[in-house]
């Protein structure tokens, strides 16, 4: 079971490339300047979200510590709190 989902404010995404270069694993940059979660869903409002395992969430986390405009967010699902 995917306990936490990525969510990323794609929109607000300056293309610095840190997340890109912290967790390759899970976020690569696109043509366009701005970066992609790996097999993201698209929303309609431009943001990307991904369901990952606790195992995963590390990588993810440091993503998120990484970026300076906190366009990176991570929520638990169970308890849906946001943890950044
Ligand atoms: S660290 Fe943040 S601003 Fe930089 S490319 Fe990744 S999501 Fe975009």
């Amino acid at each position: 079971m995917k306990k936490f989902e990525i969510q990323h404010d794609r929109p607000n995404c300056i293309g610095c490339a840190a997340c890109a270069a912290v967790a390759p694993d899970f976020w690569e940059m696109n043509e366009d300047g701005k970066s992609d979660i790996k097999q993201a869903k698209d929303r309609e409002d431009g943001w990307q979200i991904r369901e990952i395992e606790e195992k995963d969430f590390a990588a993810n986390k440091e993503a998120a510590d990484a970026c300076p405009v906190n366009v990176i967010h991570l929520v638990d699902k169970e308890t849906k709190e946001k943890i950044i």
